[in-house]
């Protein structure tokens, strides 16, 4: 047994690895990773694999980014970590500086949390928390739209709405108000996402006129429903909710944590939309993949309903022990001088335009290739059992699964989300690298499907 099986198998033996169903791995073991550098990783066998999915969307620069591993190791021999509360840091007052300069405009207060699903609850508590500060008690119910992935915590997800994810526990969960979001590809009015009114706001419409007297706050993923296969849909239905947010006085709370930091070719994908939600959740890229850490980033209104002599009670009651992790930091910070310097986002946006054509030209005429959508260098291609009727493919064939398989035996992490395939790479990703995900990609479908 050589040194990859059998770590493997010691893995096996003390792991219950995320989001898996462990007896998959009797047939598929754990790859055990010993390197990475740029878009790829490298196993104990010398064997290296192109990360097409940025290790579940977080690595933004590449493994091993020279710059962000020179600035966390500065890091780590100065300040490891401090408590948060009453003490701070140099990194994380720049880092606030810094952001408020890319961020939509009027945010500028910063919460730190240490995961993406606890950005979101902190947002969630902090909505609520400001209504009832503001003679507002009976605000208490949160509104999410069909589709939603934010996390997995008991708040985080019980606004989701990916069966897959959340079923089970319904018991346990939040009342949540479902809206029925868009659905570019299956659009219900016929229409096309590129040129529509966003017609479907007519659902939030209804529910904000039966319960917003009641709702704190809308959780919405700006742009792309990234867990439930990279849906995409107008920038116009963000427009009109923050129409009706306000409207309704509803905050409006934009999940960035998968769309943040150049992930759909704007900085933000509120930016798209040119609106200021009330919340803006951030991680993933954040910190380039380095560390683990979110920001739940409000404006000086609802920071304000906190603010008051101590006695009154209305401070946010929010902590984490990890809050503020200077280590984190320093990643972050990095991370935004590279964006800057580098101008990674716009050479990004080149490369998305050819990646992206070269991907409809390959899969556009697959039989079995139902949708192919883009933003940024994010691209997905919806398997189908029928080009025409759109019927999905039978998901206990897993045929997305099949791919998967097939592709790292191949060298390509093609991850799939059911029967969607999709590439949401590194923005440092090069030509060569997006070609051979794309040549892996077709083999496997076609070996798969045909
Ligand atoms: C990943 C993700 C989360 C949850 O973040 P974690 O760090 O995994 O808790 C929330 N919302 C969206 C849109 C995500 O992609």
């Amino acid at each position: 047994m050589n040194r990859q099986e059998e770590l493997a198998l010691k893995d096996l033996k003390y792991i219950w690895h995320p989001c898996s169903q462990m007896k998959d791995y009797e047939e598929l073991k754990p790859i055990v990773i010993k390197k990475g550098k740029g878009s790829w990783l490298w196993d104990y066998n010398g064997k290296k694999y192109l990360d097409v999915v940025s290790s579940w969307w977080c690595n933004l620069l590449g493994h091993c980014n020279k710059r962000i591993s020179k600035a966390a190791k500065k890091q780590l021999d100065t300040l490891e970590h401090v408590i948060f509360a009453n003490f701070t840091h140099k990194g994380a007052i720049e880092l606030c500086e810094e952001l408020t300069k890319v961020l939509p405009k009027g945010l500028k207060k910063f919460c730190f949390t240490d995961n993406g699903s606890s950005a979101i609850e902190a947002a969630m508590k902090m909505s609520f928390q400001y209504h009832y500060q503001t003679a507002n008690p009976q605000k208490t119910r949160f509104m999410a739209l069909t589709d939603a992935y934010h996390g997995e915590t008991i708040g985080a997800l019980s606004i989701g709405g990916v069966d897959l994810y959340s079923e089970i526990y319904k018991p346990v969960l939040l009342d949540i108000i479902r809206i029925e979001g868009p659905d570019c590809f299956r659009c219900p009015y016929g229409l096309n996402c590129k040129n529509c009114e966003a017609q479907c706001i007519k659902k939030a419409e209804e529910a904000f006129e039966k319960w917003g007297n009641e709702t704190c706050a809308i959780v919405v993923e700006p742009l792309v429903q990234a867990a439930a296969g990279m849906k995409i849909y107008s920038p116009k239905y963000l427009i009109k909710l923050r129409e009706l947010c306000d409207k309704y006085n509803i905050h409006l709370i934009a999940d960035e944590i998968a769309t943040g930091y150049g992930r759909t070719g704007k900085m933000f994908a509120c930016d798209w939309a040119g609106i200021t939600p009330d919340i803006m959740c951030l991680s993933k890229g954040l910190t380039g993949g380095y560390m683990p850490m979110a920001l739940a980033v409000t404006t000086d209104k609802i920071y304000n309903a906190f603010y008051a002599d101590y006695l009154e009670g209305k401070a946010f009651m929010h902590s984490h022990t990890y809050s503020g992790n200077p280590l984190a930091v320093s990643a972050a910070c990095e991370v935004l001088k590279i964006l800057k310097e580098e101008k990674i986002i716009e050479k990004a946006n080149i490369k998305a335009s050819y990646f992206n054509s070269k991907i409809v030209e390959t899969f556009q005429n697959h039989k079995n290739v139902g949708d192919i959508r883009s933003i940024g260098l994010i691209n997905a291609i919806e398997l189908v059992k029928d080009k025409n009727t759109k019927e999905p493919l039978d998901s206990k064939l897993r045929t997305g699964y099949q791919i998967y398989k097939k592709a790292l035996k191949k060298g390509v992490i093609l991850r799939p989300l059911g029967d969607v395939i999709y590439f949401n790479p590194p923005l440092t990703i090069n030509k060569k690298e997006m070609d051979y995900a794309i040549k892996v990609a077709k083999e496997c479908l076609d070996e798969v499907l045909n």
